[in-house]
């Protein structure tokens, strides 16, 4: 057994009192004892105890969004995040991970020229798509299975086009980007618009081209050797740089780099640079710029925000995109508004119709709010989002609070207002739906 006596010690901590039950969205549609945090702990001792991991018992570990949403709200401080991580290397030890997603993340992800040559591959294969689909073919073929349609695959990677930006003159600090593989290949305005507001900072922005996937799809399978491939390659380029931080713009991303890149390699910096997350940086070093935003050109503008559960859960940043959006417009608060989307990466393509009544409570909170941008910290959940919106019809859009940030300050220094949302054109066009 590869990890047991820590997660093993964690397990005992659990009390059994059943608090997360409260929390839980598989639980809240299921009802099910065994799809809940207090369950699969029980479902992870008897893993640790050499029990056979027998299919209810892999169905039970696998239906875990990893929301963290229990681990948060538990009173007896439960490191459930690590149970479920160590108890899903058990089960992949026990019962193996099918060959083809082995190869993908052992070979595939961990090489960046292969992985980018297959997107193109699969880029042109979107485009033969009949019309009424968008011309969109679902990401990866593993995705062939997930309710979520997604945008093409974007003609030049993140990387690619942070090399056309410009530095700042005398930068202050520099800091290594970390794209992760949806921002770098579907969405790379999401970078391209961070390395606009940190140039805004003085700051420096290096991108380096051989980084590779976080590894969350290699935590969700219990790959141990893709995750420790891409967590030792991603450590060796990013320290090579000695960059003030490593930030990254994707909540899932930023929790995997912070928490399970310690448990493979034992230390939670790469060379002393702290691993930040977007928004926490722009909110420790940007309070100047922030402070410049005086509201003129934002207040006509309504957003929403989504909490990404791998930013408030798994990192327990809440308050600083709020901080930075309600620079960008008026931030109206959803109802439940830490509850989880239903994406929840390989969640949504495995267990599509849970997810479905999960994403079907957050598309209604979405729509009471009246407003048409959605802001959220993560380019998984704005594509899962978006896909909702536009299968039920609705005109609103998600974004990452970056770009709205962006947006406000390059309204700010035209002086120019803020025009509201066009009902359905952008929405539609970038979208790009659905079921
Ligand atoms: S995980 Fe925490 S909240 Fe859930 S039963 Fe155990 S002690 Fe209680
Ligand atoms: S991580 Fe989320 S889905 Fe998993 S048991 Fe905890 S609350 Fe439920």
């Amino acid at each position: 057994m590869t990890d047991a006596p820590k997660w093993r010690s964690d397990i005992e901590r659990c009390a059994m009192c059943g608090k997360c039950r409260s929390v839980c969205p598989v639980f809240q549609e299921t009802g099910d004892e065994a799809l809940v945090a207090r369950g699969r702990i029980r479902l992870a001792r008897a893993l640790a105890e050499d029990e056979e991991a027998s299919g209810r018992l892999a169905y039970a570990l696998k239906s875990c969004i990893r929301c963290m949403k229990c681990q948060d709200q538990c009173p007896s401080g439960v490191a459930y995040r690590e149970i479920i991580s160590g108890a899903r290397r058990e089960m992949a030890e026990k019962r193996g991970v099918a060959l083809p997603v082995r190869i993908a993340l052992r070979h595939i992800v961990t090489r960046p020229r292969v992985f980018r040559a297959g997107l193109m591959t699969a880029r042109l294969f979107q485009k033969l798509l009949p019309a009424g689909r968008g011309g969109n073919l679902r990401h990866l073929p593993l995705f062939l299975k997930s309710p979520s349609w997604v945008p093409e695959v974007a003609p030049r990677s993140a990387v690619e086009l942070l090399r056309d930006i410009e530095k700042p003159k005398s930068p202050r600090m520099r800091v290594g980007l970390f794209t992760g593989c949806l921002i770098n290949h579907i969405y790379p305005e999401m970078a391209t618009a961070a390395a606009r507001v940190l140039k805004r900072m003085s700051v420096e922005v290096v991108a380096p081209p051989e980084q590779v996937c976080c590894g969350t799809p290699a935590v969700s399978f219990g790959e141990v050797e893709g995750l420790k491939r891409v967590a030792g390659r991603n450590a060796e380029v990013f320290s090579s740089l000695h960059v003030d931080a490593v930030i990254t713009p994707c909540a899932t991303c930023g929790s995997t780099l912070k928490h399970e890149y310690e448990d493979i390699l034992g230390r939670k910096d790469w060379a002393g640079s702290p691993i930040m997350d977007a928004m926490e940086f722009i909110c420790r070093e940007g309070r100047d710029l922030l402070e410049s935003l005086d509201g003129d050109e934002t207040d006509s503008v309504r957003l929403t925000y989504h909490d990404p559960c791998h930013m408030i859960y798994g990192q327990g940043l809440s308050a600083e995109p709020r901080a930075v959006l309600k620079r960008c417009g008026e931030l109206v608060e959803m109802s439940g508004k830490g509850n989880c989307c239903g994406g929840g990466g390989t969640f949504e393509v495995f267990f599509p119709e849970l997810s479905g009544k999960i994403t079907a409570r957050k598309v209604a909170a979405i729509s009471a709010t009246g407003a048409m941008t959605v802001a959220t910290a993560c380019p998984g959940c704005a594509l899962h989002i978006n896909s909702a919106l536009a299968a039920a019809g609705m005109p609103c859009r998600s974004r990452h609070a970056i770009e709205l940030l962006d947006e406000a300050l390059e309204r700010m220094e035209r002086k120019e207002p803020a025009a509201s949302p066009k009902a359905d054109t952008d929405a539609n066009k970038t979208v790009r739906t659905l079921r």
